[in-house]
């Protein structure tokens, strides 16, 4: 037996014995409302595994993932996609799959299974997918996303506290920080405020319902302010720069979030209104 089949017994069966106490924590954090849609989408996972321990760039892709799927569907999938997509931490939605590391790193683990619950295929042909905040659509052969490292933000501040539930219950957490950190202070007012808001569209996919409730201009303001941020951030980052968010950069954002909140509170009140 060689060591990435050793490395993938360990790394599986630790994630078949930890799977009921993950959607525990799921369940825990986005309401027991939601149990059957959770369940059912983390009970049956698709998981390519791929060696984040020694790891080598030049490494033939067979060499560095290992799978319980067929043989003949991951040969359809490296025939299909770019085989960097299976070399690190991802959720690729067309095909449903999930790419984890042979390391057993939970905090990636919780953070593609997050985005494998909140994504939401309107159609494959051409691709057109809701994830979370964040919306692909294939347009001539290319594909464009919209709201992409904003909700990475969201996506990486919701695993931090699903890991809390799983600690909660008893399982000990090794947690390691990401890139989407960088992006916190930006999002805190936004993630805090609209908590619920935004657990509800990851599960429902309805992002038209969630843009009408905050107020469609402040929601197009708020895309396209925390894009030029997020990509100066992630551009330092590239770099090997320190990313920097200034004190104006938080006030910018928080003063889109303060017209939703505004909004938010103007509509009900008109909405009481109409009751009387
Ligand atoms: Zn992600």
């Amino acid at each position: 037996m060689n060591s990435l089949q050793e490395k993938f017994i360990s790394a599986n069966s630790r994630l078949n014995n930890e799977l009921n106490y993950i959607i525990q924590a799921f369940i825990n954090f986005y309401g027991e409302k939601h149990r059957d849609y959770i369940v059912n989408v983390l009970r049956d996972l698709k998981v390519i595994w791929y060696d984040d321990i020694d790891f080598k760039e030049e490494k033939e892709i067979r060499n560095v993932i290992v799978t319980p799927l067929p043989e003949d569907q991951i040969n359809e999938y490296l025939k299909k996609h770019d085989k960097k997509c299976f070399s690190q931490s991802a959720y690729i939605d067309e095909i449903d799959v999930l790419v984890l590391p042979l390391s057993y790193d939970i905090t990636h683990i919780i953070h593609e299974m997050n985005h494998k619950i909140s994504s939401h295929t309107l159609s494959l042909e051409p691709l057109k997918i809701i994830s979370g905040m964040c919306t692909s659509v294939e347009k001539n052969g290319g594909v464009v996303q919209e709201n992409s490292d904003l909700n990475e933000a969201i996506n990486q501040k919701m695993t931090l506290e699903i890991l809390d539930e799983l600690r909660k219950l008893g399982l000990e957490i090794q947690y390691t920080p990401s890139w989407q950190e960088n992006m916190f202070p930006l999002i805190n007012l936004f993630y805090e405020s609209f908590k619920d808001l935004l657990k509800d569209l990851y599960i429902s996919g309805d992002i038209l319902s969630f843009i009408k409730i905050i107020g469609t201009e402040n929601y197009f303001e708020f895309s396209q302010t925390m894009f030029m941020k997020g990509f100066r951030v992630k551009r330092r980052l590239i770099k090997g720069k320190i990313p920097i968010v200034t004190e104006d950069d938080v006030k910018e954002v928080e003063s889109i979030v303060a017209l939703m909140q505004n909004f938010i509170c103007e509509s009900k009140m008109s909405e009481d209104k109409r009751k009387i």
